[in-house]
């Protein structure tokens, strides 16, 4: 059965969707091709079943990509405002958590559920369990999946990255993009946890599920948040958005009181020095079983001022050197992808192949967490789709 459509969407997530409404509103006859048994499967997961949608203070310093630069235009003419007006208008409560991160009050369904009534209103069809596997052009795109032909003179790759395969993931856009010559820049699990060498193993796993706040410093990057301990190594937070800049073999460096002189009280003090004070002096500014453990393995050699500064020190810039990441089965985004290069930043069009867009995460543009990835999906899917 062949269909004919002005323009095929490849992948029903959050970009797809954003492309398909806004090239709906536009009057052009869309589908939206998914493998899945229902589109927007990553959105229901997302923000811990909440939907981190957007972030208010969104700008283009929150991404990463060879070109800093690409994604302005694109976050410039759909902004966290043209987002938040779409929820407000459908009545989807939120609140900001925090750091400008808005998610759902209820459910990441209400998101979703908007965006698929957006879909119905502006005549969008969508086609579930509808997987593409090969895909040609002639005067047209030409997508096959089973007994159906797709034809369209445009198309749009919206298949999203390698991270979740459970949920999907197929890395099938780096195919297509190889397949009409487009430059890919090296794929890696960005946002995901760290693993312990084996001697940060040894001291430190059995402290699973303590949290400390940290500064996460790598690359000239730092940030300030949440450290969790985990079974294999390190994640929360601070740790997600400074996996996004690690690269083996570098280290990274962890501010453990960020602006805390720990043992300053101690070293003033005129009581004896002995290692129960030092336990509760730094007992004050770190979670009970991580400052004994500190202590257990950085006992400072003497009760000098010198070896109990260098205690100090050893507190602010604690250097771990990860064996690797939990890779893609844990990444919520995956760094890396189709060259900016190849595409145009207003319209994501390729530069080459006149109709063939990208958008969302198979583009080499990764954001940090708290919004900023979908935002990245809602602006460049919303400026591909005003193109269509
Ligand atoms: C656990 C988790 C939580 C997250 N939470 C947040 C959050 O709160 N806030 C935030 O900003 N970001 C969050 N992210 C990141 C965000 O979900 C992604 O950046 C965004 O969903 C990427 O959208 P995408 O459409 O490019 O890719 P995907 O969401 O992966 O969608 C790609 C779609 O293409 C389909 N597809 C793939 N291959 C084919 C094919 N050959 N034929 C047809 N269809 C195909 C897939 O089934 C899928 O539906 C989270 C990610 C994860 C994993």
């Amino acid at each position: 059965m062949v269909h004919k459509f002005d323009a095929l969407i490849l992948g029903g997530g959050a970009p797809g969707l954003m492309c398909a409404i806004e090239a709906g509103r536009r009057g052009r006859r869309v589908a939206v091709l998914e493998h899945a048994e229902r589109p927007g499967k990553k959105i229901l997961i997302s923000g811990g079943g909440r939907c981190n949608f957007t972030n208010i203070h969104c700008s283009a310093e929150n991404f990463i990509s060879a070109n800093p630069h690409f994604a302005k235009s694109a976050l410039a003419r759909y902004t966290p405002e043209d987002f938040i007006a779409l929820v407000e208008q459908h009545r989807i409560p939120y609140h900001e958590k925090t750091l400008g991160q808005l998610f759902c009050d209820r459910s990441a369904q209400d998101i979703l559920d908007m965006l698929e009534k957006e879909c119905r209103e502006n005549g969008v069809q969508l086609f579930p369990k509808t997987a593409i596997h090969n895909l040609t052009r002639s005067d047209e795109f030409v997508a096959t999946a089973a007994e159906h032909e797709f034809r369209a003179p445009a198309l749009v790759v919206a298949t999203g990255g390698l991270s979740i395969p459970k949920m999907g993931a197929t890395g099938f856009g780096y195919d297509l993009a190889r397949q009409f010559g487009l430059k890919i820049r090296e794929t890696r699990p960005g946002l995901v946890p760290l693993l312990f060498g084996a001697e940060d193993g040894r001291h430190y796993s059995d402290l699973a599920g303590v949290s400390v706040g940290v500064i996460a410093a790598c690359n000239g990057q730092r940030f300030r948040e949440k450290m969790l301990i985990t079974h294999r190594g390190l994640s929360g937070p601070a740790i997600l958005q400074i996996s996004t800049y690690w690269k083996e073999p570098d280290s990274i460096s962890i501010d453990l009181a960020p602006k805390q002189a720990v043992t300053a009280e101690f070293l003033e003090s005129a009581a004896p020095r002995t290692i129960a004070s030092l336990r509760t002096a730094l007992r004050r500014f770190l979670p009970n079983r991580f400052a004994d453990r500190w202590l257990e393995i950085h006992a400072p050699k003497s009760w000098t001022n010198s070896s109990l500064q260098q205690l100090e020190r050893t507190i602010h810039s604690w250097t771990v050197l990860p064996s690797g990441t939990e890779g893609y089965q844990k990444a919520e985004v995956t760094a890396g992808g189709v060259d900016t290069d190849e595409l145009s930043p207003k319209t994501m069009e390729s530069k080459k192949i006149s109709g063939l867009f990208f958008i969302g995460e198979v583009v080499d543009v990764t954001g940090h967490l708290g919004g900023f990835n979908f935002q990245w999906a809602w602006a460049s899917g919303a400026s591909a789709g005003r193109a269509l």
